[in-house]
């Protein structure tokens, strides 16, 4: 059972109470004895009338003035009853509204509500919600809210009159109510961790649960802790660094979590009032990962993937600190770019996995050899930069030069397999080769063409004229793409002799570009250029196309010979391009020769010499060019069953006086008696020497003294009038 609630004092009544609530009678008859007195109670009458009309009108001006009020207001007498009301009011409990009466208890009018449902935070326990509510009314001086069945939510501030009596005041905080329920909404169930603290004493007054669940903080823990509790290492306050709003959003705090990690955050503040106090709201972006993430992606974009090294991009900026640290100190600064030489070779045939490794081995060794304070780079696939601060002279540079090819010269054992890679290296000195590193790096590079193209394995010094030389480079690329475009390279045949008989047996296909301007172009020239650019392929297929064709229309028993590069066995088609061309030209496979270099054979990839296995069964000969020029030419000649040894001519060309030139050309030709090869020997271009060949038996020969190479037209003719073509048995051909 509630308690009916006690009453604190002895209700008394007012004196509107007692106008309003008791009428005056109408005046009585008064008998003439009693005039006297009569006229004394009219009179009082007529006052006490003047004074309830003033009473009237003070409370018809009461009753205006809380009319006007935008608050509800109402007015209770000790008991609790209704004197007074305003419409706010009563539009407020617009459902008990015809119930209001003055002297009415308010505590009645309450129960019928509660009766009816007009208030919902009492469904289920009326009685005690009705208990409460009176405890309030009768000793008022507090605020509480009340909800009401529509939802809307009243404001009731209640107090005591002078005279025993209850002022209550009423507000609709409705929209109050649900903006605070937006925010809470919003901060409760943010994905973005959220902290309200106090300005004053920087105390957590509130956190959600993203807050919670990103800190590992109880929501009790946290509302001991203050934010500066949580700042690893800022003195100032996110909303005392003066920051503009950019400039907050930038910076980035270091917060702790409760398993001690740290965070970075960039933090977003903004001053309320929560509760009745001044507070702070903080989001907190956790901004952790996505700086890793953009540390990641800076050293990615400044390394190389592969080996971990800088990459030129870092280098270039790692060399402008360097160059400008020596220009304070009137230093040298050397930049050596190391090329690894045949790098290619080793991808091609021990696959990519071991050309990897190899990559990062270089690197390795490199670094191991060079002191802290010297930069090292990964330029390209196979390139890699030095730069050596400190040189006081190039010979240091070349000291370094020289101990680098050294250490990367020994094996390496990859997988099982020990490989040798050797290496050049081109150095440009800084301030005297190029003040910026873009310039010093392109010179040294320049210079390590010149090392590749001198001999490889050995470093070369930017000199100048060097840039020169490769803008040469560059036209004659350029060049010459136009040139295969437009179809314009020829084959010129020059004749190979039969030294016995006289007899030409075949020609070599040499290839010839007639340049507008420059008149014919030597293909000494302009192959390797071709070669680096990969237009090799084209010029290489072109060549082959034509040779045949032409060989086609000479007699059965002359020969052509068409020479290959290293580089159009790579490609992979080179079988199925010799046996289409054949088949297209009509000429057969026994009337063709190709040429070699020992370039080819340097790599000992099966591949390589299953090709040239292919291209032998279908008939076609295979000649070694250039013989005694690489490095171990006799193994060469047991890893693959030659045709034709060709001697190259800087042999043949001292013959005649150097009795060295005759002993290596001796033993050339016995080789090849003993291996059942043909022996041919280049640049024969006199009597003395193609007699010296004849006497040690050499078979055929090539050279001026026979003819230089010559357009197909003139072959034809040549071998009409001279040659093989009506007399088999010709004499030797002179040019
Ligand atoms: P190679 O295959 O050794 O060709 C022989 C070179 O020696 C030719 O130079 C030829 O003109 C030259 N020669 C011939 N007899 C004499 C002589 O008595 N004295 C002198 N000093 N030289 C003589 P060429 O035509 O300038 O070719 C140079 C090189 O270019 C060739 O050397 C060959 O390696 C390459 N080459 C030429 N045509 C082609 C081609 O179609 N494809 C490929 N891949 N390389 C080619
Ligand atoms: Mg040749
Ligand atoms: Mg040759």
């Amino acid at each position: 059972m509630p308690k009916k609630p006690k009453k604190t004092r002895k209700p008394k009544q007012t004196a509107i109470v007692r106008f309003l609530g008791r009428p005056a009678k109408p005046a009585a008859k008064l008998s003439a004895s009693r005039r006297h007195a009569t006229g004394e109670a009219a009179r009082k009458c007529v006052e006490l009338e003047a004074a309830l009309a003033e009473a009237r009108k003070s409370h018809e001006r009461l009753r205006e003035a809380i009319d006007i009020l935008p608050q509800g207001m109402v007015l209770l007498d000790a008991d609790g009853r209704y004197i007074l009301w305003n419409k706010k009011y009563a539009e407020m409990y617009r459902r008990s509204s015809e119930l209001f009466s003055p002297g009415v208890r308010l505590e009645d009018t309450i129960r019928v509500g509660v009766a009816r449902g007009d208030y919902p935070e009492a469904i289920g326990h009326e009685e005690e919600w009705i208990a409460e509510r009176l405890k309030k009314l009768y000793q008022p001086g507090g605020r509480h809210e009340q909800t009401l069945a529509d939802g809307r939510v009243i404001l009731i501030d209640e107090r005591m009159t002078e005279d025993g009596g209850i002022i209550g005041l009423r507000v609709d905080i409705t929209e109050l109510k649900q903006r605070e329920a937006s925010f809470r909404l919003l901060f409760d169930s943010n994905p973005i961790p959220m902290i309200v603290c106090a300005l004053g004493d920087e105390h957590i007054l509130a956190v959600n649960d993203a807050a919670i669940q990103h800190y590992g903080y109880s929501r009790s823990e946290f509302e001991k802790l203050t934010i500066r509790s949580l700042q690893a290492f800022d003195p100032e306050l996110p909303w005392t660094a003066e920051l503009s709003g950019n400039e907050s959003a930038a910076r980035t705090w270091k917060h702790v979590r409760a398993d001690g990690t740290l965070i970075d955050l960039a933090i977003y503040s903004r001053q309320l009032v929560y509760g009745d106090r001044p507070a702070i709201l903080l989001a907190l972006m956790d901004t952790t990962e996505r700086k890793r993430a953009e540390a990641r992606l800076t050293f990615m974009a400044q390394h190389d993937g592969l080996t971990g090294l800088p990459n030129r991009n870092l280098l270039r900026q790692q060399m402008d600190d360097i160059l400008l640290r020596t220009r304070r100190n009137a230093e040298q600064v050397a930049v050596l770019v190391l090329g690894l030489d045949h790098f290619k070779a080793v991808n091609d045939t021990l696959g990519h996995g071991i050309g990897d490794k190899l990559l990062r081995g270089v690197g390795k060794r490199l670094r191991s050899m060079l002191r802290d304070d010297d930069a090292l780079a990964r330029l390209n696939s196979d390139e890699f930069a030095i730069v050596q601060s400190g040189v006081t002279r190039p010979e240091d540079a070349a000291f370094l030069a020289r101990r680098l090819l050294d250490a990367i010269g020994d094996p390496y054992l990859l997988d099982g397999h020990s490989v040798v890679i050797g290496a050049s290296i081109g150095i440009a000195m800084a301030p005297g080769d190029g003040d910026e590193s873009e310039k010093v790096l392109k010179n040294a590079d320049l210079a390590l063409s010149r090392a590749k193209n001198d001999s490889r394995g050995t470093f070369s010094f930017f000199e100048a004229g060097m840039d020169a030389r490769a803008q040469t480079r560059r036209k004659i690329e350029t060049e010459l793409r136009e040139a295969v475009q437009g179809d314009t390279l020829r084959p010129y045949y020059q004749p190979l002799v039969d030294l016995a008989s006289g007899r030409i047996t075949g020609f070599e296909a040499l290839v010839r570009w007639p340049h507008p301007e420059r008149g014919m172009i030597s293909p000494a020239e302009f192959i390797p250029v071709a070669e680096e650019t990969g237009l090799i392929n084209a010029v290489g297929g072109l060549m082959l196309r034509r040779a045949c064709t032409d060989a086609a229309q000479w007699p059965d028993d002359v020969h052509v010979a068409v020479n290959l590069s290293p580089l159009q066995f790579r490609l992979g088609n080179l079988l199925a391009l010799v046996v289409d061309t054949l088949k297209q030209s009509g000429l057969p496979a026994r009337r063709l020769e190709l040429e070699i270099t020992e370039t080819l054979l340097l790599e000992k990839s099966s591949e390589v010499l299953a090709t040239l296995h292919a291209l032998r069964a279908l008939g076609v000969r295979i000649s070694m060019d250039d013989f005694g020029t690489g490095y171990s030419s006799l193994s060469y000649l047991r890893s693959f069953p030659f045709d034709k040894i060709k001697i190259d001519q800087s042999f043949v060309r001292d013959l005649a006086a150097n009795p060295d030139a005759q002993a290596i050309v001796r033993s050339i030709i016995s080789l090849g008696k003993g291996l059942g090869v043909t022996i041919t020997a280049e640049g024969v271009e006199t009597e003395a020497e193609v007699n010296c060949l004849r006497n040690e038996g050499c078979h055929e020969g090539q050279g001026f003294l026979f003819s230089r190479a010559r357009p197909n037209a003139e072959i034809v003719s040549m071998l009409k009038t001279q040659g093989n073509w009506s007399s088999p048995a010709g004499a030797a051909l002179v040019a």
